[in-house]
């Protein structure tokens, strides 16, 4: 297959641009990840599952050998940080009287969880900020050494003025900003623009011993410490959404640039757009916000559950740098599509699908990310009868395969049920369905019986049928038990008033 130049739109140029990596045996990326005091919602859940889709397609193109010649050997790196110390992290440990380390591990576990079901991978690496602030010192260190930092009052501030490129980013000029700024009344600034690189703590705030006493690091030298430690001085892709070119991003560029005497910290920078509700971002700040634990395992929207292709389908339908509308009529939009596409891989074997995709798809995505576009021929190969593995393949590349689909996943699901149902050999239990006369070998059989009844289901029905019997509604409780018995389940009434039940062979 003849392979795609690599276009994407670069913030720093308001250009989209043909994508070369500075040394061909790497693609460096790094993209800011979450703050861990509170679950994500689903506006910051655009750019993970942006920057997923980007991650897949560089390792693709990498595979092709698009950068080394044809080698395909260049490895691509993704660093995603996790911010665990922060002015906010600290407010909301305090408020619920819990630990900031229980409070960072606990919301870090749930994040780890959200992104998975989003169908995300894991990132190359996820560098955590409190294990780099010996690397934020150090590069403090290097700006107050070439001026472009000063300490006052047991704060690091970076002294905007000294240098004149500040502002390129977000097309600002210093005069401009300094003209917009707050008058900020701390008596420790140079110039209203300085922004900290490193503040004091209290004796009940988290604290590090530096040079400049026991204190804590700002939020902006993290990320260029964490790039620093993960891919260098400078490197290829830096994304986020685009509420972080200024000052998060212009402020990152400041710390790197001038701290390690380059030009650029990454020569592309990408940012995807808003998710808004009723016009506006969704916010924390707001409160207009709808988390992605709450989506996925509450029926608090829309009266039911969304499973997380659904919620990711829903968002690459747009453009990453248009805004989209968050509404349940487009995830019943997403779902329907899902459910349609999945009908049609009926009988693909897990082992059918390795992932590759259509050319047309990878070409719509190395055009700046065309998720709109890929999609479009996803539901043309949808409908062509012939080409159910390109139709795996294709969904399995954009990541909206659920994991169940997949060869390891199938294994899985596989061990699931049988766990579930107290089946040793899934063929067991596929058996007493009469629709399976053989074992499920396809991924078509599989869901159906997963589907069918879950384990919760049983056990409520169980429930119900000691109600019945409680109150002496005889024919109610028999109801139950034929019920279950038609599915090949069968209940026994213990002695001692508890009911079991197994698999009837
Ligand atoms: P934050 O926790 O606010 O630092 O956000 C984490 C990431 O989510 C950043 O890349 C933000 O730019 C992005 N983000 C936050 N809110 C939204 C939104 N409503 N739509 C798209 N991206 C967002
Ligand atoms: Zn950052």
């Amino acid at each position: 297959m003849s392979t795609p130049a690599l276009k994407i739109y670069n913030t720093l140029t308001r250009k989209k641009e043909d994508f070369r990596p500075i040394d061909p045996a790497k693609v460096r990326m790094y993209v800011c990840g979450p703050t861990v005091y509170d679950y994500a919602h689903i506006g910051n859940a655009r750019p993970l599952i942006v920057f997923d889709v980007l991650f897949r397609l560089l390792r693709h193109l990498a595979k092709q050998g698009v950068w080394d010649g044809g080698k395909g050997e260049t490895k691509v790196t993704y660093v995603r940080n996790i911010t665990d110390v922060d002015d906010k992290i600290n407010a909301r440990a305090a408020e619920s009287g819990i630990s900031i380390r229980e409070l960072t591990e606990e919301t870090n576990k749930v994040f780890q969880a959200d992104v998975k079901a989003l169908g995300c991978l894991e990132p190359t690496v996820q560098p955590r900020a409190t294990e780099h602030i010996a690397q934020m010192i150090a590069i403090i260190e290097r700006l107050i050494a070439s001026g472009h930092a000063y300490a006052a009052d047991g704060h690091v501030l970076f002294d905007v003025p000294s240098m004149p490129s500040y502002g390129r980013l977000s097309r600002r000029s210093l005069d401009e900003m300094i003209a917009g700024a707050r008058v900020d009344v701390a008596p420790y600034k140079r110039g209203d623009m300085d922004f900290v690189l490193w503040k004091p703590s209290k004796d009940n705030e988290p604290g590090w011993d530096s040079p400049w006493g026991r204190g804590r690091p700002g939020w902006h030298i993290e990320c260029s410490a964490m790039s620093w430690a993960h891919l260098g001085e400078t490197f290829d892709i830096h994304g986020g959404g685009i509420d972080l070119v200024f000052p998060h991003h212009e402020n990152e560029i400041a710390q790197s640039c001038c701290a390690f005497g380059q030009d650029v910290m990454a020569n592309y920078w990408m940012h995807n757009g808003f998710l808004q509700v009723e016009g506006e971002k969704m916010s924390k700040s707001l409160g207009n916000f709808v988390t992605i634990h709450e989506l996925l395992h509450t029926e608090k929207f829309g009266g039911r559950k969304w499973p997380g292709e659904v919620l990711r389908l829903a968002m690459l339908r747009t453009h990453y740098r248009q805004p989209i509308d968050w509404t349940v009529k487009a995830l019943e939009e997403a779902d329907a599509n899902l459910q349609t596409w999945r009908r049609s891989l009926g009988n693909v074997l897990p082992d059918d699908i390795t992932g590759a995709a259509d050319e047309r798809v990878v070409l719509a995505l190395a055009d700046d990310l065309n998720t709109h576009e890929a999609i479009q021929v996803i539901g043309s190969t949808a409908e062509a009868s012939s080409s159910k593995v390109d139709l795996a393949n294709n969904l399995a590349f954009l990541g909206l395969l659920p994991h169940r689909y997949t060869r390891q996943g199938y294994r899985e699901a596989t061990e699931r049920i049988s766990r579930k149902f107290n089946v040793s050999h899934l063929e067991d239990w596929a058996a007493k369905w009469n629709k399976f006369a053989a074992s499920p070998k396809n991924i078509g059989d599989l869901s159906e019986i997963e589907d069918a009844i879950t384990a919760e289901d049983l056990n409520v029905r169980i429930e119900a049928r000691n109600a019945a019997r409680a109150s002496k509604n005889w024919a109610e409780s028999d109801r139950i038990r034929d019920e279950l018995a038609a599915m090949g389940i069968a209940l026994k009434d213990n002695a001692d008033g508890t009911t079991t039940w197994e698999v009837k062979r």
